[in-house]
């Protein structure tokens, strides 16, 4: 068992002033695996002071020395690679390409900080003004379960990168990486005060930090419902906001698509982190005239896809985080055939072979309209749908059909026919027969995906305010 019983403020190990604990579970066994002490108000406000104290000097270091403390963050935080594998695939049971991923990405981002800082201009001339990049002050930054540590890591190193300091509220279902994440930082030799990370609950750590006078900023990366919350807090002191919230992505299949690769890349990019991936592509526009060998390839690739134990290499889709995640994810599957559309892989209920843990299966509805839940809502698990259309300019209308546009995915044989069908979707990224990354991109999402963008020279500027000075 695991007892976290500290939070970090002003650079030292405390105990919380909240005494609530917080009972922390390993998805694939469904047991309780440790408790966390939780902060409350009293904790959010000595974090946010401690901030806000060692913001001028933060504010006044060079460059040099901003990357000097990034490359020491970065080797504390790699040096803890394999505490963090270990933490991800027992508090999340992400399967082994993922947890991989998550155990090395938060130094990698750390890394993609240091490249964007190094070429960042903090000074720009306009016309006869001379413009300041100035940063914000105390930052607030509200990390989801499902990349706790590297969304802590990213947000944090563009927050310090600008100049600003932080107040971290984790999500309370990652205290394992969490506090892997805190040793980490500390042991990086950073001025106290410059990050403070306090593990609370929402809605009162969370509330406290996006409703406070003194914290000049907000990055949040969670879900849209929690993110509009936010929004309403920070207006009531024009708190900048950068709000990376869910999505409903769509992988548009053309026509001249070769069958292999699309059923490849869709299955993928629809299944990334079992399904619970902002980004996932749980939209499948299928060309009519290809309708039925489509539903057959998907199916059978759906279908051989291993849903069961994380820490088998062969298992492509691991359990949901939670119960109430499980449950959500077996209401859509019901809601999915109530509203008429046709099973063809997956359904309700536990995989084969699997008991205790909160294990789906992977599931594929056909026959699906864009104005079905199963088609609107995030669901966060592994089910997908695919929606026929008739020609090109259905298809992008139906791409674009939604509230949400974080990511699309476009796949057809004509690179450059894609490219144009690509510029037509509303959406902060889409990929052109590819899932590939690029970090010196923004990130983030139109409409109810988000607000603002991070990664790159855009997730430095993020934190930053110009200022004009003239004569
Ligand atoms: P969530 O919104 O429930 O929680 C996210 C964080 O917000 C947690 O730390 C939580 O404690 C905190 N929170 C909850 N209520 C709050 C409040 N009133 N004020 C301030 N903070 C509050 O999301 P989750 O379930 O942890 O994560 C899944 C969601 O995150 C999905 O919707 C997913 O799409 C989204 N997400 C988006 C991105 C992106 O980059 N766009 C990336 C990953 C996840």
């Amino acid at each position: 068992m695991h007892y976290i019983e500290q939070i970090s403020i002003n650079g030292e190990f405390v105990t919380p002033h909240g005494t609530e604990r917080f009972d922390l579970y390993n998805p694939a066994t469904a047991r309780v695996t440790g408790q966390v002490r939780l902060a409350d108000e009293v904790d959010a406000e000595r974090a946010i002071a401690a901030a806000k104290a060692a913001f001028p000097a933060w504010a006044r270091t060079t460059k040099q020395e901003r990357i000097a403390a990034l490359r020491r963050m970065q080797a504390a935080v790699a040096a803890r690679h394999d505490d963090l594998l270990e933490a991800v695939i027992e508090e999340y049971s992400a399967p082994a390409s993922r947890s991989a991923w998550m155990a090395s990405y938060p130094a990698e981002v750390i890394a993609q900080a240091i490249t964007a800082l190094e070429t960042f201009e903090f000074t720009a001339v306009a016309g006869a003004a001379r413009v300041e990049m100035t940063p914000l002050g105390v930052a607030g930054l509200i990390t989801p379960w499902n990349s706790d540590a590297g969304f802590i890591c990213g947000k944090l190193a563009a927050a310090l990168a600008a100049g600003c300091t932080a107040v971290i509220k984790p999500s309370e279902m990652s205290a394992l990486q969490t506090q892997i994440v805190t040793e980490a930082l500390h042991a990086a030799d950073l001025p106290p005060g410059v990050f403070n990370i306090i593990t609370g609950r929402g809605d009162r750590v969370g509330e406290t930090i996006s409703r406070h006078p003194d914290v000049a900023k907000i990055s949040f990366t969670g879900s849209t419902q929690t993110g509009k919350a936010i929004l309403r807090n920070a207006a009531e002191n024009f708190t900048r906001v950068t709000l990376e919230l869910g999505g409903k992505s769509p992988t548009l299949i053309l026509d001249d698509a070769d069958l292999d690769q699309a059923v490849s890349l869709a299955v993928q990019a629809g299944l990334m982190n079992s399904g619970q991936a902002c980004v996932a592509g749980t939209r499948i526009l299928v060309p009519l005239s290809r309708q039925a060998e489509m539903e057959q390839a998907l199916a059978r690739a759906i279908a051989a896809v291993k849903s069961g134990d994380p820490r088998d290499s062969t298992t492509e889709v691991g359990p949901m985080v939670s119960e109430k995640q499980w449950q959500r994810v077996q209401g859509y599957i019901r809601k999915g055939q109530e509203e008429g559309a046709r099973l063809l892989a997956g359904g309700e209920g536990r995989p084969e072979g699997t008991r205790d843990g909160w294990f789906v299966r992977p599931t594929l509805f056909t026959d699906v309209h864009n104005q079905m839940a199963i088609a609107r809502d995030e669901i966060f698990g592994p089910v997908l749908c695919m929606i026929p259309y008739r020609d090109e300019a259905e298809a992008i209308a139906i791409a674009n059909d939604t509230d949400y546009g974080l990511s699309a995915l476009v796949l057809g044989g004509d690179a450059e026919r894609a490219r144009r069908v690509a510029q037509q979707i509303q959406s902060g990224r889409v990929l052109v027969n590819t899932l590939a990354h690029e970090p010196q991109a923004p990130f983030g999402g139109f409409k109810h995906s988000g607000v603002g963008r991070e990664m790159g020279a855009w997730g430095i500027r993020a934190f930053m305010e110009p200022k004009s000075l003239l004569g």
